[in-house]
């Protein structure tokens, strides 16, 4: 049985999402054990099936994970050595590396008060090595898709969604990962529709893409030791599948809870120190991480937010540029100023399914009373 720390509240708590239908996840786990078949099976074809039908995609193919659904896009998209890919300086490091890890560049584009891909930077930055952009809908809110789509057009980009961190949000009522000419989804447990370990998927309305996914992540092969291209294994497996579909099946409950508690937030904190999350018009967000931006004693404040046993994150304290995996792109410190004063000042409070209101109280009581110096 799953027990918590006594009275610390943590910035995510998985172990309390669980425990809200952990009945049926051991049914299911059960049910996978005991059908004697674990890869490649019913639940994932069920499960594929499902989340393109709730996204309203064609199809789905599932994957290990969100890193996989990244690079393995751009590999079938023919996007590699000498090509350049647009992508938010602000980013989490998987979606350079899925970019990198092909042996394209990544081009960086600051951020904007929406803590996404500022669209209006994007142009100065195409050139004729540019293959693509890849739309970071971070924290789970929408980068203004419209913008985005319009440039894809008129130079002739494909464009790459990251829904990682945004199942079921949407731009302009369309979900994500609808938009580009590939969604890529991460099921890490902390996400949305998280698993219960690593898994993935990609969603597109080209039939032949996606044939080229299944075929890919699976060694290259669509029948047993045939081999048609040199692929991956990146296989999702039956468990976890199964897992996903009961998870599925609560996503817009635990969608709902989230915008409650975020709602509950900005009503109740008032501190001057503070900055709320800012939603651009068009978008709506299922709150993957509840983000707020304090510009002056950011560190102090996480913490005070400590010293009252409650747990915060930074999301994230280095920006890619500046990260020691990417000295080999020669950026340096100044390059991208907003996106590093962002790595400075934001700050993500607890947020997750079955936090209670006793919980949420405790934290804006605790946001409030934080004084400066
Ligand atoms: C989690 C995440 C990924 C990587 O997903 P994994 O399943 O951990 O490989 C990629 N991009 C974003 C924005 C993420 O949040």
């Amino acid at each position: 049985m799953y027990e918590e720390e006594k009275k610390m509240i943590m910035p995510n708590n998985l172990g309390r999402q669980y425990s809200l239908h952990a009945g049926e996840y051991k049914k299911k786990v059960c049910e996978v054990l005991d059908s004697g078949w674990y890869i490649l099976g019913e639940e994932v074809e069920a499960f594929e099936r499902q989340w393109a039908e709730y996204l309203g995609s064609k199809y789905c193919v599932g994957l290990a994970s969100g890193l996989d659904a990244l690079w393995i896009s751009f590999r079938l998209l023919d996007i590699g050595a000498g090509d350049e890919v647009i992508v938010c300086a602000n980013a989490y490091i998987a979606c350079v590396m899925g970019i990198t890890m092909n042996g394209a560049v990544p081009v960086f584009v600051e951020p904007d008060q929406y803590d996404n891909i500022d669209a209006d930077k994007i142009e100065e930055k195409i050139t004729e090595k540019t293959r693509a952009i890849l739309a970071v809908h971070l924290y789970g809110q929408a980068c203004d898709m419209t913008k985005i789509m319009d440039l894809a057009q008129r130079y002739n980009l494909r464009v790459v969604e990251d829904c990682a961190q945004s199942h079921g949000s949407r731009w302009q009522g369309r979900i994500l990962g609808t938009f580009g000419d590939v969604g890529c989804f991460s099921f890490y447990p902390s996400k949305g529709c998280g698993a219960f370990g690593d898994a993935g998927c990609i969603v597109t309305d080209d039939q032949k893409l996606a044939e080229k996914f299944r075929i890919f992540r699976n060694y290259g092969s669509e029948k047993r030791y045939h081999n048609k291209m040199v692929g991956s294994n990146s296989r999702l497996d039956e468990i976890q599948a199964g897992l996903l579909r009961v998870k599925l099946s609560h996503l817009d409950e635990f969608n709902q809870e989230r915008c409650r508690i975020a709602e509950k937030y900005y009503e109740g904190i008032r501190n001057p120190l503070v900055i709320f999350p800012r939603i651009r018009p068009g978008a709506d967000s299922t709150w993957h991480q509840f983000v707020v931006h304090v510009p002056v004693y950011r560190d102090a404040f996480m913490e005070y937010l400590r010293e009252k046993d409650i747990g915060t994150l930074i999301h994230y304290p280095i920006p890619p540029h500046l990260s020691e995996a990417y000295a080999c792109l020669g950026h340096k410190r100044g390059d991208f100023p907003i996106a590093e004063r962002y790595a400075d000042e934001v700050l993500s409070l607890p947020m997750y399914n079955g936090m209670t209101e006793e919980e949420q109280n405790i934290v804006i009581e605790a946001v409030n009373s934080f004084r400066a110096g």
